[in-house]
């Protein structure tokens, strides 16, 4: 037989050293397979709880220890009671000794009985570490509560983590998040620079792209489906910083957009491009959040899908054998210029283009046989949708071309893999998840300050 015996050896400030035997491990004097070679989790899970409560229960028997020397006289002040409290952690729950100290004798003549203090439980504020909060928040930020809960369950001594109490500490945490969101916005200063300064700031204003997403909602909701806004805010220089709400709930949208605008280095009066899919109600939200000026770009992605919707069904015309009567050439030309015109600009033209077309499919509807009519009355709905999409969304359509070169994004195919970073890949229809628009805000949040790496900030933010 071989034993492996883990002594923890405990040295003081004052040098004391205390001896505890942790764990003892035995394997055959030889092992004969390979599932005796080595540490097994249960032993480990059985040392580190062992570590783990020897730590802290000499931490907080030290915290006690000082805090009971009365600052005024130096003496110990009596005790009154020894209590216990029970304290989770990533490696186990730990119950310390929480003795109970009444008021020192030199304050006399207060009552004895009427002032104890507890040291432990000043320093114990939580029943749970914010590292085992913070875990648990970012496990079930990534898969869902229950499956986090396994995940905790298998390799971790944890104190006993069923998907309720994963589910209230990520909620937890997402409070904390828009705390902490809440006082960067109260924190967002002035721009007091001159025009010219401002100018030049112009170059690297922070871009919102912002796109929404539907979440299917728990039975008993009001609606089958609520929607969730998700962004990202790029700024050259700065790393990203996504953002995610569900307006309904979000205690204060405006200051979740501006502590991630803050987080870019804007300030209150800075421009802000925003690029969006011709929902009015996104460049809105940036507006009233801000409450500066505000540039908003169609993005070229949704605009170019509709232009392609155009172009399928006419290349669909032009394959037809024999051809449709009526001239084909002109219209032909007017849907491949379609792109060109709306890269460059040239808003009016393109409508003007999609005019042309759409008179030229009437022709072909009056003029050919029912089979091909069908095609023509599919091209001619696509135009009058791309024509009102251009028409609804005049004053954020740009010459996307200048820009592109410039190195500026045009499309909100980056806030759409926000999208699906934040919301598909966690709360998505396969998963068969449905949401309380609460509990997905929450979720949201963390899963947002997760992807960019915020969490562990916050932890130090909120320690500080
Ligand atoms: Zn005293």
């Amino acid at each position: 037989m071989m034993q492996w015996t883990v002594r923890l050896e405990a040295r003081t400030s004052a040098g004391e050293v205390k001896t505890t035997e942790l764990v003892t491990f035995s394997r055959p004097a030889v092992v004969s397979t390979l599932a005796e070679v080595g540490l097994m989790l249960d032993e480990t899970k059985t040392l580190l709880a062992g570590l783990q409560a020897s730590m802290l229960c000499g931490q907080v028997a030290a915290y006690a220890a000082y805090h009971r020397v009365c600052a005024a006289c130096g003496m110990l002040r009596p005790l009154k009671d020894r209590r216990t409290r029970r304290l989770q952690t990533l490696f186990g729950t730990v119950e310390v000794e929480a003795p109970r100290f009444k008021v020192c004798r030199c304050r006399q003549p207060v009552p004895m009985e009427a002032v104890t203090v507890s040291p432990v439980c000043t320093l114990l504020t939580a029943r749970c570490t914010p590292e085992l909060e913070r875990v648990q928040a970012e496990l079930s930020a990534r898969t869902s509560f229950r499956d986090a809960a396994r995940i905790f369950d298998t390799l971790l001594p944890a104190s006993p983590a069923n998907q309720e109490s994963v589910r209230t500490r990520t909620h937890a945490v997402a409070l904390q998040l828009e705390a902490a969101d809440r006082q960067a916005a109260a924190k967002v200063t002035a721009v007091r620079d001159a025009p010219d300064k401002a100018a030049a700031a112009d170059a690297s204003r922070p871009v919102v792209m912002l796109d929404g997403a539907y979440i299917r909602a728990i039975p008993g909701h009001q609606v089958r489906n609520f929607e969730a806004i998700c962004g990202k805010v790029e700024r050259d220089g700065h790393p990203t910083r996504r953002f995610a709400l569900v307006r309904s709930v979000a205690e204060q949208p405006h200051a979740l957009l501006r502590a991630a605008l803050q987080d870019q280095g804007w300030r209150e009066g800075d421009a802000v491009t925003v690029i969006s899919d011709g929902d009015p109600a996104l460049p809105a939200l940036v507006r009233s959040a801000t409450g500066g000026p505000v540039e908003p770009i169609l993005d070229r992605f949704h605009l170019c899908m509709r232009v392609h919707h155009v172009e399928q069904v006419m290349r669909g015309l032009c394959a037809l054998e024999p051809p449709p009567l009526a001239p084909l050439n002109h219209a032909q030309i007017d849907v491949e210029r379609l792109r060109h015109l709306l890269w460059n600009g040239h808003h009016e033209k393109a409508c003007e283009a999609l005019g042309r077309i759409t008179s030229w499919a009437k022709d072909v509807i009056v003029l050919n046989a029912p089979g091909i009519e069908a095609k023509a009355r599919r091209l001619v709905a696509r135009c009058t949708e791309l024509r009102s999409y251009i028409e609804n969304n005049k004053g954020a359509l740009i010459d996307y071309g200048p820009r592109y070169r410039a190195g500026k994004p045009i499309s909100t195919s980056r806030a759409e893999s926000t999208v699906n970073q934040l919301v598909n890949a966690r709360m998505n229809k396969r998963r068969q998840m449905r949401w309380s628009p609460r509990g997905a805000h929450h979720v949201l949040q963390v899963r947002a300050a997760v992807l960019d790496g915020r969490l562990g900030h916050l932890a130090i933010q909120l320690a500080t």
